[in-house]
């Protein structure tokens, strides 16, 4: 059986974005990419205190409960909630190399996130709102989140090359400055595995 990527929904998220993903991962990875039903955001990873999500929490609902019919294949799920660990304010991801599973949030890299969050307005609202030019920046974001994040299921650690999609983001500056690709090093290493 040949590994696929899946894709797999928390909540409600946008089809555009979910078939984007689709398409793009489709033609960087070079494998079937299959689009799994939503699932719900597991109750106990919401931390009221700091109104975000505790993204280990979600990470290890998945590992526990995610259907795995074949070891080699990457899931890969998508949420519009805002994700930390406790070492940090925020996270774009997260992930295991074993079995592989990772999760990204995709609500801090809407281009309004910062402009409404005061008034703590939801991405999906946000979404209808963005023009041509903000939705490709939110896509491409997107994307480059989600490379990264498939690239530590498949072992890979961060690279200190900027424009590496495996350069760790701290900040959205350095999301929008890294591509979508894998440097050479990188994939040098992915060939070895
Ligand atoms: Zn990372
Ligand atoms: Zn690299």
């Amino acid at each position: 059986m040949e590994d696929k990527i899946n894709v797999i929904p928390v909540n409600d998220i946008d089809k555009s974005i979910l078939e984007f993903l689709q398409i793009s991962l489709r033609k960087i990875f070079n494998k079937e990419i299959c689009i799994l039903d939503k699932i719900n955001v597991p109750e106990n990873s919401f931390d009221q205190r700091r109104n975000q999500h505790n993204a280990n929490k979600i990470l290890n609902y998945l590992i526990e409960n995610l259907p795995l019919k074949n070891i080699q294949d990457i899931n890969l799920a998508i949420l519009d909630l805002d994700i930390f660990v406790p070492s940090l304010n925020f996270v774009f991801g997260l992930a295991v190399d074993f079995p592989r599973i990772c999760l990204i949030s995709i609500e801090r890299l809407n281009p309004l996130f910062y402009t409404y969050f005061n008034y703590s307005l939801k991405s999906k609202s946000l979404t209808l709102r963005l023009t041509k030019k903000e939705k490709n920046i939110f896509e491409e974001r997107i994307l480059k989140e989600a490379v990264h994040e498939i690239g530590h299921t498949l072992g890979l650690n961060h690279c200190s090359n900027y424009k590496c999609v495996m350069y760790f983001s701290n900040t959205l500056l350095d999301t929008d400055k890294k591509g979508y690709n894998f440097c050479l090093n990188c994939l040098n290493i992915l060939n070895r595995k």
